[in-house]
């Protein structure tokens, strides 16, 4: 069994959080799977970044905007491979070029190519909790590129595709998928079931809580996604390819 596990801005935004989501990726190594995480910048990181590039330029270097905006994902990264070193459990940071994430060079918007899967089997072969740095990868010369923003759910989307995961775990700052924007509208009510055309429908009607390439992606590589909250043990809600639903 291998669980893909991604956490969001949010779920990553102190480092009390991190250590909650050290503890719920060590519950899922200890149920006896292997265990791969993929974190988010800390909540507002990566717009920090953006307004320090545009302190100079509004349109800067793409080459050096990507080796700025990646650095975010990698401080969650390390944080929390040391959180769960110290709490006992061999862990790993991976930044997309060491997790093997090719792409193209478009930078601040890159397309993943390819991705060697090589050194992340080693380690899940080696018992470790191998923690990436979402949002990344590299081009063919060796620069850091960004997949666009809310780029590290594609980034969890492709690596459970490439590893052949059971499960893609997208945990962020609600229940699951709603109807409709749950912090706008109380009203809207959570989904346990949604097929990868309909979570589709919902992303272009602007549903963030899924990045709609991430769903695209899943959807080609028929990756089991499920969206659930790092806060509570509610079930998420279920993206998959069954069409289940009338009430959207
Ligand atoms: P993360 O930082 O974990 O990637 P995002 O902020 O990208 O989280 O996405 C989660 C947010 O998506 C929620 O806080 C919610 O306000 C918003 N959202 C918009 N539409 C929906 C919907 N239909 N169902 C659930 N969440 C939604
Ligand atoms: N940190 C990036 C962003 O804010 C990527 C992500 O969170 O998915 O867009
Ligand atoms: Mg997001």
């Amino acid at each position: 069994m291998l669980i893909v596990q991604k956490y969001g801005g949010t779920s990553v935004g102190t480092l009390e959080r991190i250590e909650n989501v050290a503890a719920r990726a060590i519950e899922a190594k200890k149920s006896g799977a292997d265990v791969v995480v993929v974190v988010s910048a800390m909540s507002g990181v990566t717009n920090q970044l953006v307004e320090y590039a545009e302190h100079y330029t509004k349109a800067p270097d793409g080459v050096a905007m990507d080796m700025l905006l990646s650095s975010g994902e990698r401080v969650t990264c390390a944080l929390l491979t040391i959180a769960l070193i110290n709490l006992g459990y061999p862990a790993v940071g991976l930044s997309g070029r060491l997790a093997g994430i090719i792409t193209d060079s478009v930078h601040t918007k890159a397309r993943i190519e390819a991705i060697d899967t090589k050194r992340m089997k080693e380690e899940l072969k080696a018992g470790k909790i191998v923690v990436v740095a979402g949002f990344q990868g590299i081009d063919e010369k060796g620069d850091a590129t960004t997949l666009g923003r809310g780029g590290s759910d594609l980034s969890a989307v492709a690596i459970a595709g490439a590893l052949n995961a059971d499960l893609c775990e997208i945990y962020t700052d609600v229940d699951g998928v709603y109807t409709t924007d749950p912090r706008i509208e109380p009203k809207a009510k959570k989904l346990d079931k949604i097929s990868y055309d309909e979570m589709l429908e919902l992303a272009s009607l602007g549903a963030k809580v899924l990045q709609n390439r991430s769903v695209e992606l899943a959807k080609k590589l028929n990756v089991n996604l499920v969206t659930r909250s790092s806060f509570n043990h509610n079930e998420g809600t279920l993206i998959t390819k069954e069409e289940s639903m009338e009430a959207v």
